[in-house]
């Protein structure tokens, strides 16, 4: 990789941020279509969130990731905010335009985008049922509910965490039918659903225990489990024994990716670069 002086600079700001895949595959795109941009990761304390966001204006940055904990206080600081952030609450994407800061939310659309690059191709009118009621339930149920899905149902460990999410989306997007259900209640709640999404981190460690009993998932349900850094977590192995159809988070983390790349570049992401380095990181 070249760094010149003409070298556009995009980031991504977390705390910790050590972790995060995003740098290595970023930097592998931009490498790929001999793009003139780096990739860096900037480790932002929360107390300095705002000082962060003024200096990307001036360092003239061309644009950023957000990642925990800044996903929701970074937002008084960006001048616009996209539609789906807005619903979403939450932006895990910044783009610098006209010394301003654009805030856009891609979890969702990933989440989309990775369901049709796996033959699923429509959302409309399906059941959801949904674990867990964090940014990226918020972000998966957002964007289901804006692709007209018929019905998602929440549950949360914190009832409370779930009731909040179903207000928000009542409220924001009052066509699509959201409620909670009780942990009791997800085995009857299995038989009439569509799509069971894992978005809780239960799955992320190999000692972390089965989320649900698979003896009682039904056949035709699909399992996607946002879990990314496992080849196969265990739920995603029961539900393939039990002849569910099965997808991982792997590919939704690509395609948020890809969707913040082409906010930020106006190119189309080279998907299978981005898939490959990914891959070698998690397995
Ligand atoms: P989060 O904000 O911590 O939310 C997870 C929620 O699940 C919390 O409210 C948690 O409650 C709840 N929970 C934990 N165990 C549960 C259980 N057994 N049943 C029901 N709810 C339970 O995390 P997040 O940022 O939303 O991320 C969730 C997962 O999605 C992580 O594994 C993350 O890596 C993954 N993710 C993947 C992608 C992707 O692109 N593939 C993108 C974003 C996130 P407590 O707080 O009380 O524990």
């Amino acid at each position: 990789m070249k760094i010149e002086g003409t070298t556009k600079v995009i980031g991504i700001f977390g705390y910790p941020v050590k972790h995060s895949a995003s740098p290595a595959m970023h930097n592998a795109a931009f490498k790929a279509l001999e793009l003139d941009y780096v990739y860096l990761p900037f480790e932002v304390k929360p107390e300095r969130i705002e000082t962060a966001a003024k200096a990307l204006i001036a360092l003239n940055i061309a644009g950023v990731n957000v990642t925990i904990p800044h996903k929701e206080t970074i937002l008084p600081h960006l001048n616009e905010i996209s539609r789906e952030a807005q619903l979403i609450g939450a932006v895990n994407t910044i783009v610098v335009r006209d010394n301003k800061l654009i805030g856009h939310n891609t979890d969702g659309q990933g989440f989309v985008a990775s369901l049709k690059e796996n033959g699923e191709k429509k959302i409309k009118e399906k059941t959801l049922l949904i674990l867990g009621a964090g940014g990226a339930a918020r972000a998966v149920a957002t964007q289901a509910a804006l692709e007209e899905a018929g019905r998602i149902l929440i549950t949360d460990k914190l009832k409370e965490k779930a009731e909040q999410v179903v207000r928000d989306l009542n409220k924001n997007i009052p066509s699509c039918e959201v409620r909670t259900i009780p942990q009791e209640e997800i085995k009857s709640t299995l038989k009439d659903a569509d799509f069971l999404i894992n978005a809780t981190p239960i799955g992320m460690n190999p000692g972390d225990p089965l989320i649900i009993n698979p003896d009682w998932l039904p056949t035709s349900l699909l399992v996607f489990d946002l879990v990314y850094n496992l080849g196969e977590t265990k739920l995603m192995k029961a539900a393939r024994e039990k002849g569910c159809r099965v997808i991982g988070g792997l590919g939704m983390l690509v395609q948020q990716g890809a969707i913040s790349f082409q906010l930020w570049t106006g190119k189309e992401a080279p998907l299978k670069v981005m898939r490959k380095v990914l891959e070698e990181k998690f397995r």
